[in-house]
């Protein structure tokens, strides 16, 4: 018995080491307790439903072994308010139940019970399906684990990828950086024109930037007539030369 008994001990997990047996009947409880206490688990008895949730509730055990038929809070009330209760929520409850009928077993499971074992159940029956459920348990807790390192990885790509994605934007908003203004090297080299007026050969002066965006730039060249007909200014996007002064 003592392998078997050994082989639902949770090492590493000091509260799991503790079971609440809840049970009215005094000797249920006592044979229970020693059986738990001989595979080195601590334990923890409540004879009514209230003790056995505020023990549970402050003790946090690691697994719950409970009557249905309880004073005051009955087992399946207890199971139902057990698994409410965020520090409570993923306990293992196993219930131990002199009511055999189907509906009541039924209800017991609907309760939140991870387990229904029906009186007359003997220690080594309890070991057997502590062992189940605790595995069960450890399992899920696992899969969480497992499923939490899986988000946290998941958000260190998505700030990753929100990082690459602002600094994209940074850049892009850099090249959308519009440079309006007067200059004398122009995105488009300036033509060469002669005076409308005078045919002679046009000296280019500077180009004027503008536009609402880099992507709707617009350059204006403006030209001067060594003849002194005046100053013209040439529109890039209508190819359109007129004398503005
Ligand atoms: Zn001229």
């Amino acid at each position: 018995m003592p392998n078997a008994v050994n082989s639902f001990n949770v090492p590493g997990h000091a509260e799991s080491m503790l079971a609440l047996i809840v049970d009215r009947d005094d000797d249920t409880r006592g044979m229970y307790a020693e059986f738990l206490r001989a595979a080195a688990w601590k334990v923890e008895q409540a004879a009514d439903g209230r003790e056995a949730l505020a023990k549970a509730i402050s003790l946090r055990p690691g697994i719950v072994i409970t009557e249905t038929r309880l004073p005051g809070i009955n087992g399946f009330d207890l199971c139902g308010l057990l698994r409410q209760d965020t520090v409570t929520a993923g306990t293992p409850i196993l219930v131990v139940t002199g009511d055999a009928y189907p509906a009541d077993v039924e209800r017991a499971h609907a309760s939140g019970a991870d387990a229904v074992l029906v009186k007359p159940c003997l220690p080594d029956r309890l070991a057997a399906e502590m062992c189940r459920v605790l595995s069960q348990s450890q399992e899920a807790r696992q899969r969480a684990r497992e499923a939490h390192e899986t988000v946290t990885e998941r958000l260190l790509h998505a700030e990753d990828a929100l990082g690459r994605s602002r600094a994209i934007t940074r850049k892009y908003n850099l090249k959308l950086t519009h440079k309006r203004g007067d200059t004398t090297t122009p995105p488009v080299t300036p033509l060469a024109f002669h005076c409308p007026a005078c045919d002679s050969q046009l000296a280019y002066q500077r180009s004027h930037i503008g536009g609402v965006s880099v992507r709707h730039q617009e350059q204006w060249d403006y030209f001067a007539c060594p003849a002194g007909c005046g100053t013209f200014q040439y529109r890039v996007r209508t190819r359109k030369l007129r004398k503005v002064l």
